[in-house]
């Protein structure tokens, strides 16, 4: 079967992609899509848990705040407290599913992680992600509402302007949601609604991975959860799958992004040949654990000497002191000491880490880690708003993949898997009120009849490899006007290589993957290019200081 018909289709089979389904499927027929195994992605690999408002003495206000304060001025006020105040309902339906938070005394066990004024993480040991994907899999399974299309990539959204069926009369309703107009002008951004205002999504091919064939899905109503984008640079705590596909399929498709600037670099990945991305959790550091120098420079702890929180410093504050120091002393890591705990506290608490550092050798119990900063998550993505809208009519972005204005310039631990639920919900409740359009244009079926079999698949492997290095050396942690300039140049020469790769040869996921990373990362050098200050995650030593007024980077599509 090349073509299918579905009411709604999900792209992603994270948290936000499965939340979503759930919601759905007890009226409308839909379709899961997603590349490689089912269920794989960030939210599987999520080990600290959930933000919400539960323990006695804490207050919505007070999330409210520490969002906004660690969001750096560029939170939107509404969507924060959108998700702080949806946020308890959201563990109670994860709860109902049959997720094992853990507990003390019969009441939820809450942690409490940097940035946070209280105790208010819910989760599982420390492999929060992996539970709840569990749980939501397995209803996902059972659900005959829902049909899984593993191993089936995005290729490209299917709109009524790129079929030419475009009237310009199907204006999408954002009068009652939340986008934002464009305040700042940035490069190519010159107006405030993108071309997709009067578009409208009809659909999306995907590429079968297992039968190597394009197939076709229909459906009045399309989300993206395709997660972040972490893999655009060399070092990075994501999974293989973020490639920041849905946000360069929607910017292709006519829609807005904003704030790529912002990626999140976490400070604590595990330093160690064979572990490059596995992640060292905050909640260590919020149970006590301490940054030091090596031995080799006097175990010295020295987060006090850079902020007054020490290790409970907001992400960015901690990931800048790790590389500061690393590059003051010439150090490949840095390290992170819980030995004061006791092996009994760590096994509790932090089995999996506990476990993994064992099997390469390294006992957290009785000596330190050694960590170093990795790129993490990605706060700005497709605009969207409170219901999941995005520019484009029947086109809604939930989870990662978004920009809801939550996370501002930087994003609070422990806040993105509740957004991905909260605006799952709402994006569901927003498609079931909805009628969905009367007539479904045929859709043409993918025209491969042009191209060839690549004979030099190397060139997809080598500039996937060159991409990462010089976005980690040039758009890392640290950033000036020359690096991000020679970065534009080089995504330049890249562009025009895949481009030429992508309209000659046959596709696969490696090509397709390569094309979205490097139209990410166009995104983010023009977003950074864009920002003349030093806000939340962005740094810029060509501009430490802040702007008076705190505004959000918009990038329109230029008109297709
Ligand atoms: C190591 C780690 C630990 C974390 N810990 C926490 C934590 O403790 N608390 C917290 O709040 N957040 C945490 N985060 C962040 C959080 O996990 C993510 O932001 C969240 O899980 C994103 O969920 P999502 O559904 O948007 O995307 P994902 O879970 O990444 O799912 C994206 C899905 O889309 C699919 N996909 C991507 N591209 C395509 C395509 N082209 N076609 C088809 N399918 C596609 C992928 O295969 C995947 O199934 C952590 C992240 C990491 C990496």
């Amino acid at each position: 079967m090349n073509s299918h018909h579905f009411d709604v289709l999900i792209v992603g089979s994270g948290l936000a992609g499965l939340s979503a389904a759930l919601h759905l499927a007890a009226t409308h027929r839909v379709a899961v899509i997603t590349k490689g195994a089912f269920g794989e992605g960030s939210s599987n690999w999520a080990q600290g848990g959930i933000a919400a408002v539960l323990a006695e003495g804490d207050h919505f206000d007070e999330h409210v705040q520490d969002t906004l304060v660690a969001g750096a001025g560029l939170c939107d006020p509404a969507a924060t407290r959108f998700v702080v105040e949806n946020a308890p309902a959201s563990i109670a339906w994860l709860q109902g599913l049959g997720v094992p938070f853990s507990q003390e005394d019969g009441v939820l066990h809450l942690t409490r992680e940097g940035g946070h004024s209280q105790r208010r993480i819910v989760h599982v040991t420390d492999a929060t992600g992996a539970a709840v994907q569990r749980t939501l899999i397995e209803h996902v399974r059972a659900n005959p509402n829902i049909v899984l299309f593993d191993h089936h990539m995005l290729v490209d959204l299917i709109t009524a302007r790129r079929l030419g069926l475009d009237d310009g009369d199907e204006k999408h309703d954002q009068t009652d949601g939340n986008v934002r107009a464009n305040p700042q002008a940035t490069s190519n951004a010159g107006t405030s609604l993108s071309p997709a205002a009067t578009d409208r999504c009809l659909g999306l091919y995907a590429l079968d991975e297992k039968r190597d064939q394009v197939v076709t899905f229909h459906a009045p109503q399309t989300l993206l959860a395709t997660g972040g984008a972490g893999k655009v640079y060399l070092y990075t705590t994501n999974p293989d799958t973020a490639t920041g596909d849905g946000i360069a399929a929607a910017w292709r498709a006519g829609c807005r992004v904003s704030n790529m600037e912002f990626i999140q670099f976490h400070p604590t990945c595990l330093y160690h040949p064979y572990a490059k991305s596995f992640l060292i959790s905050e909640a260590l550091r919020g149970e006590g654990g301490v940054l030091r120098l090596p031995p080799s420079h006097g175990s010295v702890r020295f987060m006090p000497q850079h902020d007054a929180r020490a290790e409970l410093a907001p992400r960015d504050v901690v990931a800048r002191a790790i590389d500061f120091e690393m590059k003051k002393h010439g150090l490949d890591c840095v390290y992170l000491d819980i030995t004061h705990k006791g092996a009994g506290f760590l096994h509790e608490h932090f089995p999996t880490i506990l476990a993994r550092c064992a099997e390469l050798g390294i006992d957290i119990t009785r000596e330190p880690i050694p960590v170093v900063p990795a790129a993490h998550y990605t706060c700005g993505g497709v605009m969207s708003d409170l219901k999941g809208h995005t520019d484009l009519a029947g086109l809604y972005a939930i989870g990662e993949t978004a920009c809801t204005g939550l996370h501002g310039a930087n994003r609070l631990a422990s806040n993105s898997l509740v957004e991905c639920m909260v605006f799952a919900r709402a994006a569901a409740q927003d498609i079931l009120a909805t009628g969905s359009p009367a007539v479904s244009p045929a859709l043409p079926a993918w025209d491969s009849s042009q191209v060839t079999d690549a004979d030099e698949s190397v060139v997809i492997a080598h500039n996937w490899d060159e991409l990462r290095r010089f976005m980690w050396n040039y758009v890392g942690i640290v950033r000036t006007n020359k690096r991000l300039e020679r970065a534009a140049h080089r995504i330049a020469l890249l562009t025009s290589e895949i481009d030429e790769f992508y309209a000659n040869f046959h596709i696969s996921r490696d090509l397709l993957e390569l094309r979205n990373l490097v139209q990410v990362a166009d995104l983010i050098v023009r977003c950074a290019q864009a920002r003349h200050e030093s806000r939340g995650l962005h740094f810029s030593r060509d501009y430490p200081g802040l702007q008076d007024e705190a505004l959000p980077t918009v990038l329109t599509p230029a008109a297709a």
